[in-house]
């Protein structure tokens, strides 16, 4: 149970102005001629809504939540357990630290109190989340579950004991993909008396993985009716907007939502901060560079500390979390010898003895600061804290409030500081406060039709019980139908009257990587020690580990030797050389198939065209540059590597040429020359903000712009999916394109660099070493489009 640590009080005076006092302190350190503060807000404080149990709760469960320090449960925890026990599928999405555990776990255990034969299962998408509600679930003590996790750590001993005797199975997609769902004839008597399926942290699947978890589900119901049972779906996310239809896409039933909290929360200081521009660093081209969130966390950390605030700080990587707590040790020694052995950085990976020791030592002070990647946000046990810091947009504003969601106590003010990045999207957010303080949170973006997700998923349920027509609708109806041709043409299923059959011996399941994006991986293998440290996918090989590229895997530094992608192999060393490689790409993007075609006419003639479709993208990494920290090119390096083809969606607008040379009312007046390095600055800029319309990263998307496309005809701006057959990013930028460039404008426009930077256009993926970009160019390419789309 996700508690409030404070509930336990103790307290007796409230200190709602808490927040505004810790931030004053930390702008009290700030040097003089800088001004990071670009916005402040007060949420105020929510009163807890409690509600009685109801009346089907059996007693002992009742005692059991009583013994635990919970005497009445709050109303959306109530209202979600009274959908499920009346036999309604359910959604809570509700705040960090709202009791969803207790949510799920009142129905699941009143049911299984109720039927001493009923069984539940509880999936969640890591293995420590899943490990953390276990112990919550055997903390209440009630006889007669045997609860018991079935994961890859499981000993084979005990798996055949789990699928004998537990009721309450806690596992992840991985296994149930992989262990059970193969093996379903092994779970028989499980999945014939099986209630409940509880789905945790849900907004968690999203992308390709998301669309991989719908259809596991699908195929998990599908072996569910064969035994005659139809589980009902609890499932827990981070507040989204539309929780229904997210829940609903994904495990293919129809869910109610919950999403009105109950719990109480103190009120909260939320700040948005810019690090400065630094005075003697300059990146690509001469920009100017700010100084890092990293650094910049540190020194809030610091200051936090000093003032006696339990802190938490949020980071992008592993790296950058070891960066600021060793950085905000420095700081603090210089203050206070003792202070740096209150700091500590954690990361993905420690056990939960680790975790277990860190949650309670930052619980009684301890502890003051801790430095961590996002491996925290799910499934620990901190919450009621003082202050927390986000150094780096955290990809998604459901990530962003599940991290925020770590401070304030019932009573109590607490502060949240926002560190924005030096990229568009963290510019934009720092700029634009409603986009990040008034925004409802994202809906999850999963597409179960990805035919190269569902051509493996068709497979693997073939496998495990023969596809029948009737089973098709779940899967997509015709969509489905004609993967299934397809896999019949290449010999992978066999058509029979009866349906569509596995009839190879193995198993297809192994080969099936649901995390991944469906293509093959390249193992990176040290040459001296034969040791493996990792995979990159084949898709990025040419681009990350060709030969002489420098690689970071897990905070260290590697060269590569050598890359063989018949073998796939990749044989590097550890090396730290002086400089950094970036490859350069050349690109191409042809159209296959134009879904979509909207044609906006602008005034005085010429048009804007938008478009959504099929594409495939054919990249070439043909040298790569090695630049030192400053910025200067050492040289460039040529490579021989082969082209590397992506089929996948893109959504792509056209603008005729008059429209951009022209002079006069919504015209860019731009010369000719200055085409491709506007167009190239507004593509980059658009990147970056897509993340904000649909919950993607910005490396799970590219793009291509080119002055004059050969099948368009006229000068062209793509944006493109990452992943083979697309994973709905594309789309969703095509739903919301308005919103989206009018915002990639304002982002570019807010920027105080004057010719580009990585804060507005310049991209850290670009292929082309971020040459030529038209900053001034962009604002007017994206004036033009807009002013043309609202005609
Ligand atoms: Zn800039
Ligand atoms: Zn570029």
């Amino acid at each position: 149970m996700r508690a409030d640590l404070s509930s336990a009080a103790g307290r007796t005076t409230a200190d709602h102005d808490r927040g505004a006092r810790l931030l004053r302190g930390v702008l009290a350190g700030v040097a003089s001629g800088e001004e990071p503060l670009t916005h402040v807000t007060e949420l105020p404080e929510r009163l807890a809504a409690v509600v009685e149990w109801p009346d089907w709760t059996p007693e002992p469960v009742r005692a059991a939540f009583a013994a635990r320090g919970v005497r009445l449960p709050w109303s959306h925890q109530v209202e979600a357990a009274e959908h499920a026990h009346a036999g309604r599928s359910t959604v809570i999405a509700t705040g960090t630290a709202s009791g969803k555990s207790l949510a799920y776990q009142l129905p699941v255990l009143s049911a299984l109190t109720a039927d001493p034969r009923a069984t539940a299962l509880y999936l969640s998408p890591t293995k420590a989340l899943g490990a953390d509600q276990l112990r919550a679930l055997r903390d209440l003590d009630l006889p007669d579950l045997r609860p018991a996790a079935y994961d890859g750590d499981t000993p084979l001993a005990e798996r055949d004991w789990v699928r004998a005797h537990s009721r309450w199975v806690f596992t992840n997609p991985d296994m149930l993909h992989r262990g059970v769902l193969p093996a379903h004839d092994r779970w028989s008597m499980f999945f014939r008396r099986l209630r409940y399926v509880v789905v945790d942290e849900c907004h968690s699947y999203r992308g390709v993985f998301g669309s991989h978890v719908a259809l596991l589900l699908r195929r998990l119901r599908r072996v569910c009716r064969r035994y005659g049972s139809d589980p009902v779906f609890v499932l827990a996310s981070a507040t989204v907007s539309d929780p229904a239809g997210s829940a609903t896409r994904l495990s293919g039933v129809d869910c109610a939502a919950v999403d009105e909290d109950g719990s109480p929360r103190g009120a909260r200081t939320v700040a948005l901060w810019e690090p400065p521009l630094l005075d003697d660093v300059t990146g690509d081209n001469g920009a100017p560079v700010r100084r890092s969130a990293g650094a910049e966390s540190a020194r809030v950390l610091a200051d936090l500390v000093v003032g006696g605030a339990r802190t938490l700080a949020f980071t992008r990587s592993r790296v950058g979390a070891e960066l600021t707590s060793l950085g905000a040790k420095r700081i603090l020694a210089e203050v206070d010898a003792d202070l740096p052995n209150r700091i500590a950085a954690y990361r993905a990976g420690y056990l939960p003895e680790e975790r277990r020791e860190l949650e309670a030592a930052l619980g009684d002070g301890r502890l003051l600061g801790v430095a961590s990647t996002n491996a925290l946000e799910l499934g620990v046990d901190i919450a009621g804290l003082d202050a927390v810091i986000v150094a780096g947009y955290p990809g998604t504003l459901a990530s962003f409030w599940q991290q925020a969601g770590r401070a304030g106590r019932a009573g109590d003010g607490s502060l949240v500081v926002f560190i924005a990045r030096d990229d568009p999207l963290d510019t934009y957010l720092v700029h634009h406060p409603a986009a990040i303080l008034d925004k409802p949170v994202e809906s999850t973006v999963t597409d179960p039709g990805n035919p190269y997700v569902l051509a493996p998923q068709l497979v693997c349920a073939a496998a495990e019980l023969p596809l029948t027509p009737d089973c098709l609708p779940d899967f997509g109806g015709d969509a489905a139908r004609a993967v299934l041709d397809d896999l019949v043409a290449e010999g992978s299923l066999r058509k029979r009257p009866g349906g569509w059959y596995w009839t190879q011996r193995d198993r297809p399941h192994g080969a099936v990587d649901i995390r991944g994006s469906g293509g093959e991986q390249i193992a990176l293998v040290e040459t001296d020690s034969g040791r493996m440290l990792g995979t990159v996918n084949q898709g990025n090989a040419c681009s990350t580990v060709h030969p002489g590229a420098v690689y970071l895997h897990q905070g260290s530094s590697y060269v590569v030797d050598d890359l063989d992608l018949d073998a796939g192999l990749a044989m590097v060393h550890a090396e730290t050389p002086d400089w950094t490689t970036s490859p350069r790409e050349e690109v191409d993007i042809s159209i296959l198939e134009t879904e979509s075609r909207t044609v906006h006419p602008a005034l005085g003639g010429g048009a804007v065209e938008v478009c959504l479709g099929k594409v495939a993208v054919t990249s070439q990494v043909v040298a790569y540059l090695r630049k030192l920290p400053t910025g200067q090119v050492l040289d460039q390096v040529p490579l021989d590597l082969p082209e590397h083809t992506l089929h996948t969606r893109a959504v792509w607008y056209t603008i005729t040429e008059d429209l951009l040379t022209g002079q006069g009312l919504d015209r860019a007046n731009l010369k000719r020359s200055r085409i491709p390095g506007a167009l190239h600055a507004a593509e980059h800029a658009a990147i970056g903000l897509l993340p904000l319309f649909a919950t993607c990263d910005r490396w799970d998307i590219g793009g291509v712009s080119t002055a004059v496309h050969p099948e368009t005809t006229h000068p062209t701006v793509f944006v493109h999916d990452g992943h083979p057959g697309g994973a709905g990013f594309a789309d969703r930028g095509h739903t919301a394109l308005t919103a989206w460039l009018t915002a990639t404008r304002k982002a570019i426009a807010a920027c105080e660099c004057p010719e580009g930077c990585p804060s507005c256009v310049q991209s850290p993926k670009c292929g082309n070493g971020n040459d030529p970009l038209d900053k001034q160019g962009a604002i007017a390419v994206l004036t033009t489009v807009l002013n043309t789309l609202r005609r």
